[in-house]
């Protein structure tokens, strides 16, 4: 599409790209071990950054990207890089384009450990086991399961490398609603059978609800609240927390329209000055669009926002 005879148009396509890699500033935040962190935000929020930086994906253009210590951007050590990467798996949105067609199902489970040398001798059926499918499955292609299946044998994937962390990019949303559950359920024995550790990713906050022991919600790259889900729903400190929280379908209004989240989200190449939701803040005042607020802690949670008491 971008004619490279027109380097003024390349400059403007680096310069998008740096500035949306940039798009994903001081965000810190601690996952306990065989707890469910979920990151929550509309798309465009840098979540699925953050998680592809995690596993290595996508590396930061400036900064760090530290996992108990290491920071996997700048060690030079491979093998202390290695080290922690095998303790990080992912599972992606999509089971339809995460698995490559032509394989059989026994080979896309294995490879991660055949790749370095691993014994992997009846590893995919009993994996297909335990994410509930069945050891004949490892014979077949993936064009041969529903979705939900297929997001099954995904699971069953990150699970061979017997990693310690999980991160779940919105595992369940191109799925339908009926299986949706059943992905979650499995997902949660599997938590408790292996002890594992969550990072979850959802643009919706009811997804995580029932899951999540932290929930930090993110804003154009920027973290503005973090809590237990407890202290989130039911006091939610946050403008933008209240936001998304009035915009979730409750049974008390179910079938009623129920507002979507008011004003559009900035361009995070030019994401406004202070406060990033003063444009969309129905309480903003000067001060917002004239300091960033910094994290602060506040009954139970941390917040980013001026007024928030
Ligand atoms: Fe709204 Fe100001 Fe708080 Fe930002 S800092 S959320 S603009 S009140
Ligand atoms: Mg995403």
């Amino acid at each position: 599409i971008f004619d490279v005879s027109k380097p003024w148009l390349n400059r403007v396509v680096e310069r998008r790209k740096k500035a949306f890699l940039t798009a994903v500033s001081d965000v810190s935040f601690d996952v306990a071990e065989r707890s469910v962190y979920a990151l929550v935000g509309e798309s465009g929020s840098g979540k699925s950054t953050i998680g592809k930086m995690l596993v290595g994906l996508l590396p930061p253009s400036e900064g760090a990207v530290k996992i108990r210590g290491t920071d996997l951007a700048r060690e030079t050590d491979a093998a202390k890089v290695d080290a922690v990467r095998r303790d990080i798996q992912m599972i992606f949105q999509d089971p339809f384009a995460s698995l490559n067609p032509r394989w059989r199902v026994r080979d896309i489970i294995v490879e991660p450990v055949a790749s370095r040398g691993g014994e992997t001798e009846g590893m995919a059926e009993r994996l297909l086991e335990q994410v509930g499918l069945s050891a004949r499955d490892a014979g077949k292609f993936p064009h041969e399961f529903s979705g939900g299946q297929r997001q099954r044998i995904c699971i069953a994937r990150a699970l061979a490398s017997e990693p310690k962390l999980i991160v779940c990019d919105e595992p369940t949303s191109a799925l339908d609603v009926s299986v949706q559950a059943q992905v979650l359920n499995l997902m949660s024995d599997l938590k408790d059978e292996f002890g594992l550790t969550y990072l979850f990713i959802s643009h919706d906050l009811t997804v995580v609800q029932h899951m999540a022991d932290r929930i930090g919600v993110l804003y154009l790259g920027r973290l503005v609240e973090e809590a237990g889900p407890d202290a989130l729903f039911d006091d939610p400190k946050h403008p933008y927390t209240q936001m998304l929280l009035s915009a979730a379908p409750q049974l008390d209004n179910f079938g009623r329209d129920v507002p979507p989240p008011t004003g559009e989200i900035p361009d995070p190449i030019n994401p406004p000055t202070g406060c990033a939701f003063h444009p969309r803040c129905s309480i903003a005042q000067p001060v917002c669009s004239r300091e960033r607020p910094e994290m602060r802690d506040l009954r139970g949670a941390r917040v980013a926002c001026h007024l928030a008491e």
